[in-house]
């Protein structure tokens, strides 16, 4: 047999390394941006177009290349960084395989344009899949500017698996932040398509933090810091009652760079056991410094998941360094640490809600959290606080179950809310549907019939066949989601104007989101648009609203649908209008005067399915009269 085994070619290795290192745009980005930073910049711009798919380019004032070295950094494993395998073990730069520059070069068009400081003359080079086009003198600043142009023009496969610009361009920023949080002292500029996306002076980490996440964040973090043998902690957490239901701005960073590390975020969360509810999540912006020989550097150069040597000592000083903090923080909960006096957020600011630091435990029943308790009664609902007086019905008489079976059945589990929905219509009983038809809102019928609050939760009511119970919040939510879905068919705008319109500062990718979202926002009945950098003004909110605080419920619209974004397959007004209504119901715990029970009744059952949530969690139970006979009976 003839021999087989080929040397592959330089141009269809590095193809196949760079699909390890460059998976889209982002990475380019990132492997640039450090570059820069390794290089010694002090200010880095970032331009980039069509979420990096036309463009990318990274300008930075370092170091420069000479021409030989402009030259050699696209060849693989060319670095200036390491010399031999065991200084490994003391990287302090951000690169060391030598192989991202290569990686780029082969799955695209890349000019490179350098100059050292002190040459009058730098070089410039272009090159198309890792073929190098041409080569000249050329005068440029000093410092390098790389531009990279129709990434993996030649890996249709890759091409084709980018996802839309929004998130490409979500991957861009969130890859971005990273960087500029681990780089303070650095100028950082993000540019797309044409606009400023950060404008990032160099600054103190807390500025930066500010900087990237909004003013609100300066009365948020409290600072941590602790300093052993093992390990050097620095930066930020934030105070418990900023909690939220998603996990938001966690970042770990480990001798300069963004990691993750699950165990050590559980470090963290403990820090804050009993000062947030179950399933809520700090934010944290935290550095971590240790030998770099105490790291596993062996690692892959996209991978953040790190080994460090001493994890469980590691772990016992961060649970107690962000312990110490937040223990401070609830002694003299007015001190502002390290607060900078020149960034305070005037009073007049309407996104700075200053809030007197108190610790919110489970401050409102969570909509999101699975209401389904294994063995309780279907009008026993996990989520509210469930009193000992409140049990659920013995199941056993065999009447009872049937009755409630429906009920059960629907308490969908979690994630598969979606697909509920059409199911329920088919699925009405008997028993329901006569509900439904004979309730009367004729003035003497109503007059006749018994309506108490129990619990202040559930409404008892009387009916011609036994009494219902329905859960106030529940059955809210189905009359405010099905106006919300007329609203938005008809397209007419119930919008509450407000009398002084409110700015919300925004996150990037909040920002972004919102964008996205805006035109159905204001379908819903908000008055919502944009207001400069990062920043929307509330002109209005839906009527049904008004006597709500705009900037939280738009706060909590964006938040819960991101919460649920990935697992509901909705269509995006559903969703969105599910969220809201879930934000405006009434809550469990407010008290609900005579007429007001009787006004959520009868627009109850003037709803086409009253009987579930939109999200298919029942509204109501029925006791009939003759399941009620049969219990006496026994
Ligand atoms: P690594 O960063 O792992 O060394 P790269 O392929 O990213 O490998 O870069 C190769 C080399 O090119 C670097 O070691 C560095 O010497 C040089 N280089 C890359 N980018 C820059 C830059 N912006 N300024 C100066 N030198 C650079
Ligand atoms: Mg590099």
């Amino acid at each position: 047999m003839a021999d087989i085994i080929a040397l592959l070619p330089d141009r269809v290795a590095n193809q196949i390394a760079a699909g390890e290192v460059i998976q889209r745009p982002a990475s380019v980005v990132k492997e640039l941006v450090e570059n820069s930073i390794d290089a010694g910049s002090t200010c880095i711009k970032v331009i980039v177009k069509e979420a990096g798919r036309a463009l990318i380019q990274v300008v930075d004032n370092g170091f420069g290349m000479s021409e030989t070295d402009a030259r050699m950094s696209f060849e693989r494993h060319s670095t200036s960084k390491i010399r031999q395998a065991d200084d490994l073990f003391k990287l302090h730069t951000k690169g060391f395989r030598g192989e991202a520059l290569a990686s780029v070069a082969a799955v695209a068009h890349v000019a490179l344009k350098t100059r050292i400081h002190d040459e009058e003359l730098g070089t410039h080079i272009t090159l198309e899949g890792s073929e190098i086009k041409t080569q000249e003198l050329c005068s440029c600043p000093a410092g390098t500017s790389f531009s990279v142009k129709n990434l993996f023009y030649n890996v249709p496969v890759r091409r084709n698996f980018l996802k839309s610009n929004q998130v490409e361009m979500r991957h861009i920023i969130e890859e971005f932040q990273r960087l500029a949080l681990t780089h303070p002292e650095v100028e950082l500029h993000l540019i797309h398509n044409g606009n400023a996306v950060f404008n990032l002076p160099e600054v103190s980490l807390r500025r930066r933090i500010v900087g990237i996440f909004g003013k609100k964040y300066n009365q948020k973090l409290v600072p941590v810091s602790s300093s052993t043998d093992i390990i050097r902690i620095a930066g930020f957490v934030g105070k418990p009652e900023f909690a939220r239901k998603t996990k938001g701005e966690q970042y770990f960073f480990a001798n300069g760079r963004f990691i993750r590390h699950h165990y050590l975020g559980h470090a963290v969360v403990a820090a804050f056991e009993e000062l947030i509810p179950k399933g809520m999540h700090p934010s944290y912006f935290l550095f971590l410094e240790v030998e770099p020989s105490a790291i596993d550097v062996n690692i892959h150069p996209t991978k953040t998941e790190i080994k460090f040597e001493d994890e469980r000592a590691i772990y016992a000083i961060l649970r107690s360094a962000v312990r110490q903090s937040l223990g401070q923080y609830n002694i003299s909960p007015t001190l502002d640490f390290d607060q900078e006096t020149s960034f305070n957020v005037s009073p007049s600011m309407p996104s700075g809600e200053i809030k007197p630091p108190v610790i919110h435990v489970n401050p409102d029943y969570n909509p999101f959290e699975s209401e389904k308790k294994p063995d309780a009664g279907p009008n026993t609902t996990a989520g509210y606080s469930s009193s000992s007086d409140n049990k659920p019905p013995d199941r056993s008489a065999a009447g009872w179950q049937d009755l409630y079976k429906v009920a059960r059945d629907w308490e969908a589990p979690e994630g598969a809310e979606d697909t509920v929905e059409v199911e329920i219509t088919k699925t009405e009983t008997a028993t329901q549907q006569v509900i439904s038809s004979s309730w009367g809102t004729e003035q003497n019928e109503r007059e006749s019939r018994i309506t108490v609050q129990l619990h202040r939760r559930y409404i008892l009511t009387s009916i011609k066949s036994g009494f219902i119970l329905i859960d106030q919040h529940r059955a809210h939510q189905r009359i405010l989601f099905d106006e919300l879905m007329e609203t938005m068919q008809k397209q007419e705008n119930h919008s509450q104007q407000q009398l002084f319109p409110q700015t919300v500062a925004l996150s990037s990718s909040d920002f972004e989101l919102l964008k996205t979202l805006e035109a159905d926002v204001n379908a819903l009945g908000f008055d919502i648009a944009e207001f400069g950098k990062n920043t929307y003004v509330i002109n209005g909110i839906p009527a049904d609203a008004s006597g709500q605080d705009p900037g939280h419920l738009l706060d909590a619209l964006l938040e819960q649908y991101k919460l649920n974004a990935n697992e509901l397959k909705l269509d995006r007004r559903e969703h969105l209008a599910r969220v809201l209504a879930r934000n405006m119901a009434i809550r469990p715990g407010k008290d609900l005067g005579k007429q007001e029970m009787q006004h959520l009744a009868d627009a109850l059952f003037a709803c086409e399915i009253p009987y579930y949530t939109p999200s298919g969690k029942p509204v109501m139970v029925t006791f009939p009269l003759e399941e009620i006979e049969k219990r006496f009976e026994k």
